[in-house]
């Protein structure tokens, strides 16, 4: 994979759960493209770890809610002080923001830097097409790969491909969780599509499309070349 001198470092992927954020930033992750800080991995790795944020953070996820937004900001801060430097190619923020406050704390630390963001890609997805997705989504515990049961089911099952973790459910992902966390993607999260489409931010993608194609076009809108044989 080449990468262009002009291609967005700063990059933040919007969508709905369920819309393939996740799996095309952890794969431009293994292709050494770009660091994938995912809130929704940091949060899911303190509850494993049983840290204070784990145990605050644990009963709104089981329910599908927002964890509070000064919890969030100050991880994913601290996050991005530590690591926000190790690619050089730069940074994919997925599941931040999720709230207006949010994309505005985020907006005022980079300014505070002399930075922006470079680029918001949407991912554009119905809703019946998100149910259908989520309720066969399997993920690892381990790596958090992404499979799913009728689709990309692991060679094994219940085993990851990748590190050998265990393949579950997640458990917001069941259907009542399921309509809950929609419920508050449309309240809380679609907002922040007007807010980044004012700032010239936002580009859509139709990410009901195959894997491949969407990945095709994520490659395009952030610039960087690929060969038609990577997978
Ligand atoms: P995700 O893996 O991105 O679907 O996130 C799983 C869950 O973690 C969400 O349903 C929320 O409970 C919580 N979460 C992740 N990111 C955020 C965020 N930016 N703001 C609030 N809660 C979040």
């Amino acid at each position: 994979m080449s990468e262009n001198a002009g291609q967005p470092r700063r990059v933040v992927f919007l969508g709905p759960p369920g819309a393939g954020k996740g799996t095309h930033a952890t794969w431009l992750a293994q292709q050494g493209a770009m660091l994938h800080l995912s809130t929704g991995d940091m949060l899911r790795a303190a509850v494993r770890e049983g840290t204070e944020l784990g145990s605050q953070a644990k009963q709104f996820m089981d329910a599908g809610k927002l964890v509070p937004d000064a919890l969030i900001i100050d991880m994913l801060f601290e996050t991005l002080s530590a690591r926000g430097g190790e690619a050089a190619s730069g940074w994919i923020l997925d599941g931040f923001p999720r709230t207006e406050p949010q994309a505005v704390a985020l907006d005022e630390r980079l300014d505070a830097k002399g930075e922006q963001l470079d680029a918001v890609l949407l991912f554009d997805v119905d809703s019946d097409e998100l149910v259908e997705r989520l309720s066969s989504r399997l993920t690892c515990k381990g790596c958090s790969a992404i499979y799913n049961r009728r689709l990309r089911p692991p060679e094994v099952e219940g085993v990851c491909d990748r590190c050998g973790g265990n393949v579950v459910q997640r458990a917001d992902d069941e259907p009542a969780a399921v309509r809950k966390r929609l419920e508050v993607y449309a309240d809380q999260t679609a907002p922040l599509i007007d807010y980044y489409d004012q700032r010239g931010k936002l580009l859509r993608i139709d990410a009901a499309r195959s894997i491949e194609e969407v990945r095709g076009a994520v490659l395009r809108h952030l610039g960087i070349g690929h060969t038609e044989t990577e997978h």
